[in-house]
């Protein structure tokens, strides 16, 4: 049961058993990466244990196995984010691969001098980057969308900043530094009205808010296993069908061709032509295991017990005298920004760390939405399906604890 008061699925995270500087490890950094479920573990050690086997090469039983319950995966995808074909389900390295491998290959084909590629003043590094790159490239340019005081896009603005030029717009889902939950909806339209693609950055959206990408109606949508309760280096690009069959292949090597000859290669079929080598099989599995973990406990719950965690570590810092909330939209994940005085961010994640309090300091890879607000950084506290109140108060105690010692 997931609850405020006595919240019994701490005990599905081995690691919130352990102490952290002899203090109960509170983690508030899920926002960063989610700690592993029991079940995601297991699934890890029992295709090493039992199942090695390398996918799409069967010729016995275990590769067949193996390829059989790599592919269910993608199935299980394809329902989580409401794609409507296991085809539009791509495995990468992450939400940055996937990124990189819409502008290396999208943008590559269909970007041209003059052109231009919107994102917004809240976007992460790897959603900013890769577009830097090929608009570098093709003499393209970037344009930006602002952000308020508040931590809201400013909507308004789009009108003026989609042109006739405008070829793609990059957005994020959920803001991983404010938490804003942005109206991609919105912005799907108005792109779409200009004849441009959505790309819908979904890093930070996946553990937090059910995605369904045919209404929001994204033309691609990416996001990483290792912040939905999954492995590191596994990821998913998802794609319009069609887009995906007109794009160029990205890497080369096996799997992803149909015949290769020194003359000339042909390549696969969608998605296995974007999947070239060896997959990060184990990865994929594991995918599916954490997958089926949220699934268990049902975004209905999850959204209910984070909106009431949000509500309540927000009342109680507010609180606190001289401490200011970076991300106060009206629809937010349960993540919060915050600075106390002129206390710097790295000083007061020290303290905190002291008290087993575990958050992320810094820029948190958005450094232009920190230049926008006009600090170098904040500490974030980000909350999951295995917090709880007590887990807030340690928090607030610990920030007041920073506060009397580096004031
Ligand atoms: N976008 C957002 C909004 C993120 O929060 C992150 C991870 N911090 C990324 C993209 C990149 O994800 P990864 O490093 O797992 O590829």
């Amino acid at each position: 049961m997931m609850s405020m008061e006595n919240n019994s699925i701490r005990k599905d995270f081995p690691a919130l058993a352990q102490k952290v500087r002899g203090k109960r490890l509170v983690y508030l950094d899920s926002a960063a990466t989610a700690l592993k479920p029991q079940v995601v573990i297991d699934r890890i050690s029992q295709f090493y244990s039992l199942e090695t086997a390398n996918v799409h090469r069967g010729a016995h039983y275990l590769a067949d196995i193996a390829t059989s319950r790599f592919e269910e995966v993608r199935g299980k995808v394809k329902d989580f984010i409401h794609a409507r074909e296991n085809e539009e389900i791509i495995f990468t390295a992450g939400a940055t691969a996937a990124l990189n491998l819409v502008a290396q290959t999208y943008a590559r084909k269909n970007l041209k001098a003059g052109d231009e590629v919107l994102v917004t003043e809240m976007e992460h590094h790897a959603n900013i980057v890769p577009w830097q790159i090929i608009c570098e490239e093709k003499g393209a340019k970037l344009k930006v969308l602002p952000v308020d005081d508040r931590g809201d896009l400013v909507l308004s603005k789009l009108d003026e900043l989609l042109t006739a030029n405008t070829k793609i717009v990059s957005v994020t889902l959920v803001s991983n530094t404010l938490g804003t939950i942005n109206d991609v909806k919105t912005i799907a339209q108005k792109t779409h009205a200009r004849g441009a693609v959505l790309v819908v950055d979904g890093a930070q959206a996946v553990a937090n808010i059910p995605v369904n990408v045919q209404e929001l109606d994204a033309d691609f949508f990416v996001f990483s296993s290792h912040k939905l309760f999954g492995p590191y280096g596994s990821g998913v690009l998802y794609g319009k069908r069609q887009l995906l069959e007109d794009m160029p292949p990205y890497q080369g090597g096996g799997s992803m061709i149909s015949e290769v000859k020194f003359e000339k290669t042909t390549f696969n079929e969608v998605p296995y032509r974007f999947e070239a080598g060896t997959p990060h099989i184990e990865g994929v599995l594991a995918l599916g295991a954490a997958i089926d973990y949220v699934n268990k406990l049902g975004f209905k719950n999850i959204q209910a017990h984070e909106q009431a965690l949000l509500e309540y570590a927000t009342a109680e810092l507010k609180k606190i005298d001289g401490l200011k909330i970076y991300g106060e939209s009206k629809h937010k994940a349960p993540i919060i920004s915050f600075l106390v005085g002129k206390i710097h961010h790295s000083d007061l994640s020290q303290v905190l760390d002291q008290e087993g309090v575990a958050v992320r300091a810094g820029h948190h890879c958005t450094q232009p939405l920190m230049k926008r607000y006009g600090i170098t950084g904040t500490v974030r506290a980000s909350f999951s399906v295995f917090n709880d109140k007590a887990d807030v108060d340690q928090l607030v105690a610990a920030v007041v604890k920073a506060k009397e010692l580096l004031s």
